[in-house]
């Protein structure tokens, strides 16, 4: 597996924004993950996991030490067992894989699935859902069980759903490691309704998302019981924009690159937006962007 240096992040993520990793490499499997890591120890450098890039915001400054990007370890082994169909999805694995196995069974996961970009491992990391009242609406209700490198004792482990501990947008009980896989299932009970909701659904999402524009799709968490669109729309600030980046005037909570954004830009909006919202409704957002690389 080849390890290059000086590697655009920009062209690795969805926002198109971001500087260099110092290393970069396209691992294919669980071993070449392995054997990423043991470079990075040889070396001493730090390492930072890139699944499909459409939940991070990367630093101007680039990201110190080796980043694994996922995208190429990708495969999904579909089983029909027990009333259940069975997926079992690497890392990489586009999520969009998984909605078109769903769909063609006509099977319910497809309909938040449908919405979500990005790879499966990020999908687990980010427990990744819609905010709609469908079922299932979040990765914990498909997943059965995930796999991770376990970057203490470098062993890969099999962790059962009830092991890890899923909340909104976050995952936690599997780090410090590398998701290197996902066990995913639903029972066989195909309703003749899910390919006509899935266009639907998309047809909604296309309308209300601005998604033309690069972006990370939604940049806050929602601050339950709010929603954080409704709020930053309510603060004034759709259209707000600090060089190439902009609150989109479609969808308060996406902020989005209309032309050689950089991060900082987008820091800039997320900390001008954090500070207007705090000071109008006393409500803290969190950001549900990850900041990967040099920030300090
Ligand atoms: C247009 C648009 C719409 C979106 N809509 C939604 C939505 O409706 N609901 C929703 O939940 N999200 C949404 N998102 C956000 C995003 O798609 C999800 O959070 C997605 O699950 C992130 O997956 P990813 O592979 O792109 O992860 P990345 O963005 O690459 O990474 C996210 C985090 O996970 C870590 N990570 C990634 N892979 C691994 C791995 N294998 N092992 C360890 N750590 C890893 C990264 O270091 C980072 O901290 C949207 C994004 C966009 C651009």
């Amino acid at each position: 597996m080849d390890i290059l240096e000086n590697v655009a992040l920009k062209d690795y993520t969805f926002w198109k924004i971001g500087g260099p990793a110092d290393y970069f490499c396209l691992p294919t499997n669980s071993g070449e993950v392995r054997e990423a890591v043991e470079w990075a120890r040889s070396r001493g450098v730090a390492v930072t996991v890139l699944g499909g890039g459409t939940n991070v915001l990367v630093s101007d400054r680039g990201v110190e030490g080796l980043v694994l990007c996922m995208r190429k370890f990708s495969g999904v082994k579909t089983e029909e067992r027990d009333g259940r169909l069975v997926l079992e999805a690497t890392a990489g694995s586009p999520k969009s894989e998984l909605t078109k196995q769903f769909l063609k069974r006509k099977l319910a996961p497809a309909l938040f699935l449908c919405g979500l970009p990005g790879d499966v491992g990020g999908g687990v990391v980010m427990n990744a859902g819609v905010a709609e009242a469908v079922q299932p609406r979040e990765f914990v209700e498909i997943t059965d069980w995930v796999e991770i490198l376990d970057l203490q004792t470098l062993q890969v482990r099999r962790l059962q759903k009830s092991e890890v501990t899923w909340t909104y947008r976050h995952t936690s009980g599997w780090q410090p490691g590398i998701v290197l896989a996902a066990g995913i299932s639903w029972p066989l009970q195909a309703d003749e309704e899910i390919p006509r909701k899935v266009k639907d659904a998309t047809k909604v999402r296309l309308s209300k998302q601005p998604l033309e524009l690069p972006s990370c799709g939604s940049t806050f968490k929602n601050p339950k019981p709010h929603s954080a669109g409704a709020l930053i729309d309510q603060a004034g600030l759709k259209g707000y924009q600090v060089g190439g980046a902009q609150v989109s005037p479609k969808h308060a909570n996406f902020i989005v690159n209309v032309g050689g954004a950089k991060a900082d830009d987008v820091k800039a909006i997320i900390d001008h937006v954090k500070a207007v919202v705090r000071d109008k409704f006393r409500v803290e957002l969190e950001t549900e962007v990850k900041f990967l690389g040099r920030w300090a």
